[in-house]
């Protein structure tokens, strides 16, 4: 089976080709075909990269609409150096990251008229991804005609969250309006969750987790019996963690206070919690974790600080989650901090070696991918993941389609 995944962004947009024959493998594929495409550097064009075992690209067009991108980058799968089938007829299925599939979405869907109004109706609790997300929709179907075409959610993994940890002590009508925790970065967390039971040898169904999806945003997920049971991403995926620009949770009072402050408006201060918070906000240098650190290294007290802040909510939050599980088998880090940050990772192990949670320092510090590195001797395994969100998209569009044949 062929699948081509779609992974949009609000400025980026990364896909994929798989080829799965028979059943799933329990390692994770290497794409045909890897396309991602770049909005953000000149405004009026838009770069283009394809990656493929016979031939690579790069080029840049003008691009007055993404639909106009995307013919392009739908062509070099099919035309070119890049070239890695010869009509689109030859991909099985299309699927699609969609961001927010609300409360009616708890598993992935085939696409129909129904599935891209609520998607559409949905861009009001996503609007930086899930209008991106329908527009790729509409562009396979404007290029390719009928292939069908998967939605697989990131808010889904997180649908079955217990009322108690989903609905925000506010009043009940909130609960009535779909004002309550969603959750995000699901297909990560899910994929996470499974990848870490077979490097355990362990049954999904019988392992307490701790999934931390630690890059430009941040989240962690307590995952028992194969699923979310807490999360800190909320409402919007501005709740929880400290990340690279987004403040996470912060007391609402300090919203109203600033709002009686006559030149605060909504659209400032959804800028200022959005995109100047989190590490650029406290350092004032940047929103990546290798900046912060150079900058601490050079003495930088700004930085050193955006380092604590950061580890310290990383900590009180796994806390959280620790009770909402009431015990845990391992602790599991994840995306670009997450994977690439060893210092991260020891500081946020040591607040829990009461538990018996030991890291193995040589380990951590060799860059672990899918391995523990707890000492033989931990309570709690601790293991680096390499998360795999496209792979895992792959994965659910072969389960949906095989049991619908
Ligand atoms: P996204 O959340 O946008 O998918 P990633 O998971 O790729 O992002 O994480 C991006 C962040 O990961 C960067 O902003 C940076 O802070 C961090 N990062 C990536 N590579 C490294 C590295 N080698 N060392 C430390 N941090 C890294």
């Amino acid at each position: 089976m062929k699948i081509l995944v779609l992974n949009a962004g609000s400025s980026s947009q990364k896909s994929c080709v798989y080829e799965i024959t028979g059943d799933i493998p329990e390692e994770p594929l290497k794409p045909l075909w890897e396309a991602k495409v770049d909005w953000t550097h000149q405004q009026g064009f838009a770069e283009i990269e394809v990656k493929t075992a016979k031939g690579e690209l790069q080029e840049k067009i003008p691009a007055d609409s993404r639909d106009q991108v995307m013919a392009r980058m739908l062509d070099t799968l099919c035309n070119g150096s890049t070239q890695v089938i010869t009509q689109p007829s030859e991909i099985d299925v299309v699927g699609h990251r969609v961001v927010h599939g609300g409360q009616d979405y708890r598993e992935s869907v085939v696409i129909t008229e129904d599935v891209k109004k609520a998607i559409a109706h949905l861009a009001t609790l996503a609007p930086a991804h899930n209008p991106a997300n329908l527009e790729g929709i509409k562009a396979i179907e404007q290029h390719w005609g009928s292939v069908p075409q998967i939605a697989v959610f990131d808010t889904a993994f997180h649908s079955h969250l217990p009322d108690a940890a989903a609905i925000y002590p506010g009043p009940y009508e909130w609960v009535e309006q779909g004002i309550r925790r969603y959750g995000f970065h699901g297909i990560s967390h899910q994929y996470c969750a499974a990848r870490a039971a077979r490097i355990l040898g362990r049954e999904l169904a019988s392992v307490r987790l701790i999934t931390c999806h630690l890059g430009n945003g941040c989240s962690l997920a307590a995952i028992k019996n194969g699923r979310s049971v807490d999360t800190t991403m909320g409402f919007t995926p501005l709740d929880g963690l400290m990340m690279g620009t987004r403040s996470g949770a912060v007391d609402p009072g300090i919203l109203i206070h600033l709002l009686r402050q006559s030149d605060n408006s909504v659209e400032h201060l959804d800028h200022v919690l959005n995109r100047a918070s989190g590490l650029r906000g406290i350092s004032g240098i940047s929103n990546d974790m290798r900046q912060i650190r150079e900058a601490i290294s050079q003495g930088n007290s700004r930085a050193q600080l955006a380092w604590d802040i950061y580890v310290h909510h990383l900590r009180s939050y796994i806390g959280a989650m620790l009770a909402s599980l009431g015990g845990l088998d391992a602790l599991v880090f994840t995306a670009g901090v997450g994977e690439n940050t060893p210092d991260i990772r020891a500081a946020a192990c040591e607040a829990f070696a009461f538990l018996g949670l030991k890291l193995d320092d040589e380990k951590n510090a060799h860059k672990p991918v899918d391995i523990d590195i707890a000492t033989a001797d931990s309570a709690v395994r601790v293991l680096v993941i390499h998360t795999e969100e496209d792979w895992e998209i792959a994965c659910e569009c072969w389960r949906l389609v095989r049991r619908s044949c």
